[in-house]
C-alpha cells in the first residue's frame, strides 16, 4: 500500500476525521474507532512508516513518552481505567491492520471481559540450553546495533 492510501496519513493530514487527544511535532494521538474499551487511544508517528524497526529512535521514545502521559491523563479522567494494555502489533502476521506503525493504549477495568490473545507455550521443564541459545542469538545481533 502506498502511503497516499494510508488511512493514518489521511487522518494526520485532516483528510479523514478523527478525535485527537494530542498533536505534536513527532507523534499524534487519536481515539481508535473500534475501541477495546472507552478511551482506547492510538499513538501514531507523524511520518509514514510501516514497521516498528523502521522508525527513528527518537520517534520510538516519543511514542512511549506521550503514551505514558496519555495513560496518566486517562487514569485522572472519569474513564474506567484500572490498568491498561499498551501494545504494538508489528507486521500483518502479528495482527497489524493499518500499515503505519502505532502504539495502542487500551484502558482496562475489572469485569470488562477482554483477554489478550496470546497462548503461551506450556512446557513441563525449562529447557535452559535452548533458552540460552536463543538469548545468545539475540544478544550477538544486539552488539551490532
Ligand atoms: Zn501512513
Amino acid at each position: 500500500m502506498g502511503h497516499d492510501q494510508c488511512i493514518f496519513c489521511k487522518v494526520l493530514k485532516s483528510e479523514l476525521e478523527a478525535s485527537f487527544v494530542y498533536k505534536g511535532n513527532i507523534v499524534s494521538a487519536f481515539l481508535d474507532i473500534n475501541p477495546v474499551n472507552e478511551g482506547h487511544v492510538l499513538v501514531v508517528p507523524n511520518i509514514h512508516c510501516e514497521r516498528f524497526t523502521g522508525l527513528p529512535p527518537d520517534t520510538v521514545k516519543e511514542m512511549f513518552f506521550i503514551g505514558q502521559k496519555i495513560l496518566k491523563a486517562i487514569e485522572d479522567s472519569k474513564i474506567a481505567c484500572e490498568g491498561a494494555n499498551l501494545f504494538l502489533s508489528d507486521g500483518s502476521v502479528a495482527g497489524q491492520e493499518v500499515p503505519h506503525s502505532h502504539l495502542h493504549i487500551a484502558p482496562r477495568f475489572y469485569g470488562d471481559k477482554h483477554k489478550m490473545g496470546f497462548s503461551h507455550t506450556t512446557i513441563s521443564q525449562i529447557n535452559r540450553k535452548a533458552l540460552s541459545k536463543t538469548a545468545t542469538e539475540i544478544s550477538d545481533k544486539l552488539k551490532d546495533t
